[in-house]
């Protein structure tokens, strides 16, 4: 018999990357052919694993790699020295010996971050290619966009960076589809300021992340688009604002019923008697607990699937374990049996937006909080 990862496991996730090539191309087919795939794989690709997930991407096309620090450029430049790697926050000047080392490329937000640059990469004898981020209306990284006259002045005298792309973030792409609307507005009228010292036709444009791209301005000069958790098949809430990129689910979440009993009406369930069962209760105690990245709002209000079927969470989630109403299934579970807790089992579905309301947070985050503890399982056949 063939022995899975997960047979021993008490806690592990499915990683389809087959589903991740498809939804790459799902992307891709929805978009202008001319435009540049930036895939977003901060945060050890937002819980699915860098190095695997990278390393499918670079192969079925990526164009280009975007992280959070240098540490994960420096991880991600270990598979592969073809592809340009934004590091998107801004770098710390203890990290910039390796920038330079990795042969990554900056986000610039100020005058100081320009000199600095334009000083270290002089040192090393080199041009570093960087990218400017302009301020929108986010109110975190980026050059104010009433202000960039003064950083273009210092990039232009700059002689050791080149300026490669410029871009800007949404911070209301999902639910305010008037204010992304300013923010790309005024992001188009900096390109025209920019325009006025720079050759932006060598340059990548990029503003769009997930849950812009259904309003991506098809007429606009953007050449490039940034793409984390959509390409993972997840959409930002709500899940309609996806219909016509239909990318699917990569990751699913399991663990496993350790023990079934019985207990009698009126009595409380798990720690800070947050529920008394008001009948006969068989209860599953299942192997996952906020440790393995269950949410604790869990608590009292999400479901999981044993058997294909929905059962209800009782009590607090523990570090370790969970536990779960199961009287009303068929068949009693046993010890070893599959929870799903993100995932489909028989007819049975939970997506992560409903893990992520359940959980009273966001996809990003709940991908995120899948803890070390949890092996990863890798699917790589192509259906
Ligand atoms: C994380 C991030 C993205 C990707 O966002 P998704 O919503 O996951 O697609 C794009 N741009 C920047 C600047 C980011 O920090």
């Amino acid at each position: 018999m063939v022995k899975h990862q997960q047979d021993h496991a008490r806690c592990w996730v499915e990683i389809d990357l087959a589903a991740l090539e498809r939804n790459l191309h799902k992307i891709r087919a929805a978009l202008p052919s001319h435009i540049r795939y930036v895939a977003v794989v901060k945060a050890d690709a937002y819980g699915h694993g860098l190095a695997q997930t990278a390393t499918r991407l670079m192969q079925c096309g990526a164009d280009m790699f975007a992280v959070a620090n240098v540490s994960e450029a420096a991880t991600l430049r270990e598979m592969g020295s073809g592809w340009p790697i934004l590091v998107l926050s801004s770098v710390l000047p203890q990290e910039d010996d390796d920038l330079f080392a990795v042969n990554l490329i900056p986000t610039l937000s100020t005058l100081a971050e320009v000199e600095r640059f334009n000083l270290k990469a002089k040192d090393r004898r080199k041009v570093l290619e960087v990218h400017l981020k302009i301020d929108t209306g986010m109110g975190r990284l980026g050059v104010w966009h009433e202000d960039v006259q003064p950083i273009l002045n210092a990039l232009q005298s700059a002689n050791h960076l080149k300026l490669d792309g410029v871009f800007t973030h949404f911070s209301c792409a999902p639910t305010d589809p008037d204010f992304t609307e300013l923010q790309r507005k005024r992001f188009l009228d900096t390109l025209k300021i920019i325009e006025n010292q720079f050759d932006l036709s060598e340059c990548l444009i990029h503003a769009d992340n997930s849950a812009s791209l259904k309003s991506f301005n098809r007429s606009s000069p953007f050449n490039a688009v940034r793409v984390g958790l959509l390409q993972f098949g997840a959409a930002p809430y709500p899940d309609s604002l996806f219909a016509e990129v239909k990318t699917e689910p990569v990751l699913s979440f399991h663990g496993r019923v350790s023990l079934v009993k019985t207990i009698p009406a009126g009595n409380p369930i798990s720690y800070g008697r947050l529920t008394t069962i008001a009948r006969s209760t068989t209860l599953a105690v299942l192997s996952a607990g906020y440790a393995d990245g269950i949410p604790m709002p869990f608590t009292n209000r999400a479901e999981v699937l044993i058997q294909g079927n929905r059962c209800p969470v009782l009590g607090r989630v523990t570090m370790d374990q969970l536990i779960v109403d199961v009287t009303d299934l068929e068949k009693s579970p046993e010890s070893g049996d599959i929870a799903t807790f993100i995932g489909t089992q028989d007819e049975g579905q939970i997506s992560i937006s409903e893990f992520s309301r359940w959980g009273k947070s966001i996809p990003w985050e709940c991908f995120c909080s899948i803890s070390k503890r949890v092996t990863r399982v890798y699917k790589t056949f192509r259906e």
